[in-house]
């Protein structure tokens, strides 16, 4: 029999009828000889409602308490879709993390999958019972309860897929699939048969939120069989891969972009040893992550030194940086929590030369000011204000001919 996770994000359980819709949608995969282990997200909006209902009653929540309250979403919809598949004659049950000993690494809100308990699982399995498993968390060594980070729900379901060994782990979303950009911004954007693990976990990385990055670093890792499609209609949708088998080769597979990014500069900074050290140290140990970091050599010695940042960070690392102003005395600090960054991801980088040219030529015709560039050798990402966020997106899009004129190629 073959045996496949299916996860279903909130959109997905995001109503009775919509959780009805998927309980009939799991009981075809099982009267045509499917098992299916379920794993599902908290409806959509739930999580955003838990977490601004943490922040209504403290300030600054306790990270342990912030994973008791939103791992909560996640408990309603894995009891009500067992319920339904149940109601339809399909034998269902329902686990929350610890149940079947989701082990995190005990950082709260971002916790790391480190071994799951199959045992259960495969009982059920055994039996003909439909596992419906609580995405998005997991419990610690000390018992504590844990969240895998905003979207999570997918590397739990790549965790079970790689923990359990099943044919396929599918994620079942509100799209068919992964696009070349998202098709809420690119009404042109198009279905990908096929994206290697490489590509796929750079745009995820870089902000597309169709798949959790770690859940694609898992699939890879693993080596799971990984696949995005609707929940809602029929159809391939779009498989991860290690190598890409069809004749699908372009310069660039796809294009990201995160909102939730903000700049920090420093200028007129005494251009010696050590500097970078002193201005970002006190940052990294706070701790806050920091993404690009561009440094000039200027006149008279001194230096402008520019790094982005995560939005939310961005007033915590100008307040640390105000006491790194005066101690090294640099002569302005100044941040900008209005920028977005713009990826494009694909192997054939590798063998072409003149990507970066085409990209910023393609901003340039439309007058997008490039405040930020950093490149690797399948990527390039640029800042820019966010009000231009769209505009970029779909001027680059069609640079790289990546819309609907390609089809043909797919469906030949
Ligand atoms: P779920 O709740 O099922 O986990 P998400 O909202 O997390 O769903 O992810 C699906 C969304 O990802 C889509 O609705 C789409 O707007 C967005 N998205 C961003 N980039 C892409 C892309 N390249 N391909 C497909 N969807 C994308
Ligand atoms: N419910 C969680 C979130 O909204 C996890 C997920 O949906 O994957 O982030
Ligand atoms: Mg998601």
């Amino acid at each position: 029999m073959t045996v496949i996770v299916q996860k279903y994000g909130g959109t997905s359980v995001g109503s009775v009828e919509r959780i009805q819709a998927v309980a009939e949608r799991i009981c075809r995969y099982r009267d045509s000889g499917t098992q299916v282990l379920a794993v599902v997200s908290a409806m959509s909006g739930e999580t955003n409602r838990l977490e601004s209902l943490g922040r209504s009653v403290a300030g600054k929540p306790l990270a342990r308490e912030m994973d008791v309250l939103l791992a909560s979403g996640e408990q309603v919809t894995i009891a009500l879709l067992a319920m339904a598949l149940n109601e339809r004659g399909c034998r269902a049950r329902s686990y929350l993390g610890d149940q079947i000993c989701i082990r995190t690494d005990g950082n709260f809100g971002r916790a790391r999958i480190k071994d799951i308990d199959t045992e259960a699982l495969r009982a059920d399995l055994a039996e003909g019972i439909t596992p419906v498993i609580a995405g998005f968390q997991g419990v610690d060594a000390d018992g504590n309860l844990n969240t895998l980070g905003r979207g999570g729900s997918d590397t739990t379901a790549v965790a079970i897929a790689a923990a359990v060994g099943v044919d396929e782990c599918q994620i079942c979303t509100d799209v068919d699939g992964v696009y070349t950009a998202d098709p809420r911004v690119v009404d042109d954007a198009r279905r990908l048969q096929q994206i290697t693990f490489e590509e796929m976990l750079e745009l995820a990385s870089l902000g597309s939120k169709v798949l959790h990055p770690r859940s694609v670093e898992f699939a890879g890792k693993y080596r799971v069989p990984l696949r995005v499609l609707s929940s809602f209609e029929e159809g391939p949708g779009t498989l991860i891969t290690s190598e890409k088998t069809t004749m699908e080769q372009p310069i660039v597979s796809g294009i990201a972009y995160a909102r939730d990014e903000a700049k920090i500069t420093m200028s007129g900074v005494p251009d010696i040893p050590g500097i970078a050290s002193k201005i970002l140290g006190p940052v990294s140990r706070a701790p806050i992550e920091v993404d690009m970091i561009v440094q000039n050599t200027g006149a008279d010695g001194l230096t402008d030194f520019t790094f982005t940042v995560k939005r939310s960070d961005h007033d915590r690392a100008l307040e640390l940086l105000t006491a790194v102003q005066q101690s090294i005395g640099a002569r302005e600090l100044a941040g900008d929590n209005k920028i977005a960054k713009i990826s494009v991801v694909g192997v054939g980088m590798r063998s072409h030369a003149g990507v970066a040219t085409r990209m910023f030529d393609a901003l340039a015709a439309e007058n997008i000011n490039i405040l930020m560039i950093s490149t690797s050798e399948i990527k390039i990402s640029v800042v820019v204000a966010e009000r231009y966020l769209e505009l970029a997106v779909r001027c680059i899009h069609s640079e790289f001919d990546l819309g609907a004129d390609i089809v043909a190629e797919e469906t030949a």
